[in-house]
C-alpha cells in the first residue's frame, strides 16, 4: 500500500471510530455498527467470491450459525464474551468446511444452487431444533460484559470497530500472503495451480473455512448488537444482498466491502423514505452525467456506452419525483438497481471510481534491486545429472478417450540432464503425453517411474511438488496477478508459515516472503522479464507470457521441465532468446522434455528426439537420424509440414 492510500484509510477509520462522538442519536450509532458487522462478513465472502472465483449463496446460513452459536452458548451456559467469540468463529469455520464440499465437485450455477440449499437447510434447522435454539421464538441476549461491566451501546460500538479493524488487517495480510496468491491462482487457472503444487482441492476448502470464520465473527457480533435473534433474519434475501454487496462494492477491495456493507444497511431504508430516495436519485443522475462527460473526455468510454446509464439514471430521478408513494415500488426499484450494477459496474463502485480517475490498484513496485542471487536452485539436480541414468521411464502408456487411442503403447526413457524432444504432427498425442506425465490424465494402462517413484494415480500437485514442472500449449497464466505474483505462486512450496504466521507477520513469514520476492525477481530476470514484474500477466505480449510461464515453472525447483510448444507464436528474435534460455536451463542440471514444431529449435537443442504419429512412437534417436527417417518424413508429409 502506498502512503496516500494508507493516510486515506487511516483518516476514514478515525472518522468511523468517532461516529458515537459526533451524534447523540443511538439509532445512527447502531446503524453504523451494523455496517461494520456486515463488513466483517463481506471481507470473508470476498475471499471466496472475489479471489477464488466461487459463488456462495450460503453465507447468510453461516452468519446464522455464528449468531446461534453465540445465542445458545449464552442462553444455555451463560458463557462470557471471550469464550463466545472464538467459539462462534470455530463452529462456523467447521460449517464452512461442509459448505466447501460441493465446491470441490461443481462450479458456477450448480454451486450457486447447492450453496443456496445449504443456507436454506441451516435456516430450517435453526427453526426446528427448538431444544437448542428455541425455534421461531428466538433467543434474547444482553450486551456483553467486559471486565465486569456491561457494555453500553457506545462501548459495544467500539468493540465492533476494534474487531472490524482487526479483521481488516488479518484479511489484508492473508490476501497478500502466499495463501491469498493461492486463492487467486485458483480463479486464474485451476489446472496451472495444481501443476504449480498448489492443490486446488485444499485451497478451496481453506478459502471456505477462513471465509466462514469471518461470517461466524460477524454473526456473533450481530447477535449482541440486536440483542435478539430469530431464524427469519438468515433468509434468502440476506444471502442475495451479501453477494450483491460484494459485487456492487467491488470485489478484491476492502473499501469495496465496507461500501457494500453500507449498501446492505442503507438501501432498504432508502427505499422506505420517498424524500431521501428523490434526493439520492437526483444526485445519482447528476453524478452519472458528470462522470460520463469526464469519462468520454478522457476517452475511457464512448458516448454510446454512456448513453443508457445516463438516460437511465435521469429517468430514475424523473420517476422518483413523479412517484406519490414508494412502498409498492420498492422491490422493482431494487431489482432494477441489481440489473444496472450487473451490466454497467462489473468492477463495482470502487473499480468504477478507479477507472474514472486512472487510479491503479495499489501495488508495491519491484525492481532489480529486490533480486537475490541464486534464482534457480541448482545443487540437487546438477549433482543428479552427473550421475546419469534415466530420470523418467514411461512404459506401455495407453491413453484412451472413448474409442480413440490418443496414446498407444508408448515407451519413453528420459536421460538425466538432457533435452528430450517430442515431435509429431498435430493431434499425434504429444500434449496428451504431457498431461499423463503431470497427472492431469490417469493413463488407461502403463507405468511411469519418476526419480524412483510411480507417478500414476497421484494428484497433479503432488507430482509437481516431487519435481515435474510444466508449461502449457495454450498459455495458462494467472491473468489478474502480476508477473512477479505468478512466479511467486510457483514458489508456494518454499513457504512453511501458516495462517497464524501470516496474520501476525512473524519473522518466519517475513523471511519467507522476502526470499520469495528475491527469488521471484531473480527468475524473472533469468527470462528477461524483470522490468515487467509488476505488470498484470494478461497485459503482457504473447511472447512474454510464454517466457513468464517458464519462469513460473522454474520456481518449483523442478528436476524435470516439460515445455509444450514454447516457441509457438513467437517472433524470430524471441525464438533465439528462448533457445538461449532453454540451454541455460539444461546447464543448470534440469532435464527438459520439449514439444516443438519449429524444426530448427528441435534440431539445435535436443539430445534425443521421439516422434509420435497417431498416438504411436514411430521413431527415436539423434535429431539428424530422426530427420532422415522415412517414416517420419511420411508422417509429416501426410499431416502438416512443420
Ligand atoms: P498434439 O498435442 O500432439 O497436437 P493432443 O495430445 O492434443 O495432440 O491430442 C491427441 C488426440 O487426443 C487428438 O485427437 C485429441 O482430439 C485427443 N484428445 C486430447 N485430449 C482429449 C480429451 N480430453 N478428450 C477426448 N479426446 C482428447
Ligand atoms: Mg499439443
Amino acid at each position: 500500500m502506498n502512503r496516500k492510500t494508507l493516510v486515506a484509510a487511516l483518516v476514514g477509520l478515525a472518522l468511523l471510530a468517532a461516529v458515537p462522538l459526533m451524534t447523540s442519536n443511538s439509532y445512527y450509532v447502531h446503524m453504523v455498527g451494523t455496517i461494520m458487522i456486515y463488513a466483517i462478513l463481506l471481507y470473508g465472502l470476498d475471499i471466496v467470491v472475489g479471489y477464488t472465483g466461487q459463488v456462495s449463496l450460503g453465507h447468510a446460513g453461516l452468519f446464522g450459525v455464528g449468531s446461534y452459536t453465540a445465542g445458545v452458548l449464552f442462553m444455555k451456559l451463560g458463557a462470557p464474551l471471550w469464550v463466545i467469540i472464538p467459539a462462534s468463529i470455530a463452529v462456523t469455520a467447521a460449517f464452512g468446511a461442509l459448505l466447501a464440499l460441493p465446491a470441490l465437485r461443481v462450479t458456477g450455477p450448480y454451486l450457486a444452487m447447492v450453496t443456496l440449499a445449504f443456507g436454506t437447510i441451516i435456516q430450517i434447522l435453526i427453526n426446528e431444533m427448538t431444544f437448542l435454539t428455541e425455534g421461531p421464538l428466538g433467543i434474547t441476549i444482553p450486551k456483553p460484559t467486559v471486565f465486569g461491566e456491561k457494555l453500553t451501546e457506545h462501548g459495544f460500538y467500539w468493540l465492533t470497530f476494534g474487531l472490524m479493524v482487526l479483521s481488516l488487517v488479518v484479511v489484508d495480510r492473508i490476501l497478500k500472503s502466499q495463501l491469498g496468491r493461492a486463492f487467486e491462482a485458483l480463479r486464474g487457472s485451476p489446472v496451472a495451480s495444481d501443476c504449480m503444487g498448489v492443490s486446488v482441492y485444499r485451497y478451496k476448502v481453506y478459502a471456505f473455512v477462513i471465509s466462514a470464520g469471518f461470517a461466524g465473527l460477524a454473526g456473533c457480533l450481530y447477535a449482541y448488537s440486536e440483542q435478539y435473534i430469530s431464524p427469519n433474519t438468515y433468509n434468502f434475501e440476506l444471502t442475495v444482498l451479501f453477494l450483491l454487496a460484494v459485487i456492487m462494492g467491488g470485489r478484491k477491495t476492502r473499501s469495496g466491502a465496507l461500501l457494500g456493507a453500507a449498501i446492505i444497511v442503507i438501501l432498504p431504508k432508502l427505499l422506505d423514505d420517498l424524500e431521501l430516495f428523490r434526493i439520492v436519485a437526483a444526485s445519482l443522475a447528476v453524478l452519472m452525467l458528470v462522470g460520463g462527460i469526464i469519462g468520454v473526455a478522457k476517452k475511457i468510454t464512448t458516448p454510446r456506452a454512456m448513453a443508457i446509464p445516463v438516460v437511465g439514471t435521469m429517468a430514475l430521478a424523473g420517476f422518483a419525483f413523479w412517484l406519490q408513494s414508494i412502498t409498492d415500488w420498492r422491490l422493482s426499484i431494487f431489482g432494477l438497481m441489481i440489473l444496472f450494477v450487473v451490466y454497467y459496474l462489473q468492477n463495482g463502485i470502487v473499480g468504477f471510481v478507479r477507472a474514472l480517475f486512472h487510479v491503479r490498484k495499489p501495488v508495491v513496485r519491484h525492481s532489480q534491486a529486490d533480486m537475490g542471487k541464486d534464482a534457480i536452485s541448482v545443487a540437487a539436480s546438477a549433482q543428479a545429472a552427473e550421475q546419469g541414468g534415466n530420470l523418467l521411464t514411461a512404459q506401455g502408456i495407453l491413453m484412451q478417450f472413448g474409442g480413440l487411442k490418443a496414446i498407444n503403447q508408448v515407451d519413453l526413457h528420459i536421460k538425466r540432464g538432457t533435452i528430450h524432444g517430442l515431435i509429431g504432427p498435430n493431434g499425434s498425442g504429444k500434449s496428451t503425453m504431457m498431461n499423463v506425465l503431470t497427472g492431469i490424465y490417469v493413463p488407461t494402462a502403463g507405468s511411469i517411474d519418476f526419480a524412483g517413484r510411480s507417478v500414476v494415480g497421484r494428484t497433479s500437485s503432488d507430482i509437481a511438488l516431487s519435481g515435474i514442472a510444466r508449461t502449457f500449449q495454450n498459455v495458462q497464466l494467472f491473468g489478474e496477478m502480476t508477473a512477479l505474483q505468478n512466479v511467486q505462486v510457483g514458489l508456494h512450496h518454499t513457504f512453511d508459515s501458516n495462517i497464524v504466521d501470516v496474520a501476525l507477520h512473524t519473522p518466519r513469514y517475513k523471511r519467507e516472503e522476502t526470499s520469495a520476492i528475491q527469488r521471484g525477481m531473480g527468475l524473472l530476470a533469468f527470462v528477461g522479464l524483470a522490468d515487467l514484474a509488476d505488470e498484470e500477466a494478461r497485459n503482457l505480449p504473447y511472447g512474454k507470457q510464454r517466457l513468464l510461464e517458464i519462469a513460473r515453472a522454474l520456481a518449483l525447483d523442478p528436476q524435470l521441465l516439460l515445455l509444450d510448444e514454447p516457441a509457438a507464436g513467437l517472433t524470430a528474435p524471441d525464438i533465439k532468446e528462448l533457445i538461449t534460455i532453454i540451454r541455460k536451463i539444461r546447464d543448470h542440471g534440469i532435464t527438459v522434455i520439449l514439444i516443438e514444431h519449429h524444426m530448427d529449435v528441435v534440431m539445435g537443442l535436443c539430445d534425443t528426439v521421439s516422434v509420435l504419429d497417431f498416438g504411436q512412437k514411430i521413431a527415436e534417436g539423434k535429431p539428424v537420424d530422426v530427420q532422415a527417417d522415412e517414416k517420419v518424413i511420411e508422417a509429416y508429409l501426410g499431416g502438416t509440414v512443420a
